[in-house]
């Protein structure tokens, strides 16, 4: 069944109706062609008949994990779309010291931020949706992920490894997460904290990126060197 804002799309922009061929997938059981079958203006939901299956989700592979600080409203959309569209598995957004937004009315905020998602989903034709998990409070409370590759995405870190080179050294298909920090950047005692947590701090070159630049750009770097890593392999 289609229902919200999918029915609103499918009848009030693509005019869908019964017979129609349309396109769906849901987050479990891939891409399918199918027809419309049923149109209930009322209850504001269409049903549909499966014909084919187009495409399977892929299976669990290697993950990628963003730890982004919280940042102001348009860049953090920005932000949420784009990672998103690379290929992002998991959102965890951070508070941290230098956090300038205010965090409250979360659950509006998270409906907000997670028809965003849906939307990038729909629009880049990725078969499975990031997960977006509650705002953790100081980098205190963050640990590394298990089996992954975690990195510290450090504009500081001069002299030390590019983001792709680490990853390449520990040697993939590999889980990986990546931390970014907030507009003004982490103070030094964060840095100290998360360092000592075994996050490798690694460097996106020379120029000081724009919080919002500095997380896509890492999610774009890892999903290349994690998609090349499982090719090869
Ligand atoms: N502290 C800085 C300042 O105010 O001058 C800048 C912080 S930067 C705008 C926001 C975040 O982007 C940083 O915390 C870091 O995670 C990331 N970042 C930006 N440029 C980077 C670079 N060249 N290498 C690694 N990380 C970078």
């Amino acid at each position: 069944m289609i229902d919200g804002a999918d029915y609103n799309h499918a009848v009030n922009v693509l005019r869908l109706a019964p017979g129609s061929h349309l396109i769906v997938f849901n987050y479990e059981h891939g891409e399918w062609e199918a027809r419309v079958d049923t149109l209930d203006r009322a209850g504001a939901t269409l049903t549909v008949v499966l014909l084919k299956q187009l495409r399977a989700r892929a299976a669990n592979g290697a993950r990628i994990t963003a730890v982004c600080s919280l940042i102001k409203k348009d860049n953090w959309e920005l932000l949420l779309e784009k990672l998103t569209e690379t290929g992002v598995d998991t959102i965890i957004p951070l508070i941290t010291k230098r956090t300038v937004v205010e965090v409250k009315d979360t659950q509006k905020k998270r409906e907000r931020w997670e028809k965003i998602i849906h939307s990038a989903v729909k629009q880049c034709g990725r078969l499975t949706s990031p997960s977006l998990l509650d705002p953790v409070k100081g980098v205190e409370k963050l640990q590394p992920q298990g089996n992954a590759a975690n990195f510290f995405v450090y504009e500081k870190a001069e002299g030390v490894y590019l983001l792709d080179e680490a990853y390449a050294l520990v040697g993939g298909p590999r889980d990986a997460c990546f931390m970014t920090g907030p507009e003004g950047g982490f103070t030094d005692e964060e840095a100290d904290i998360i360092t000592g947590k075994n996050f490798r701090a690694v460097s996106l070159g020379d120029n000081i990126l724009r919080a919002e630049t500095a997380a896509i750009a890492s999610a774009t770097v890892l999903s290349q060197a994690l998609r090349r890593s499982v090719w090869k392999s």
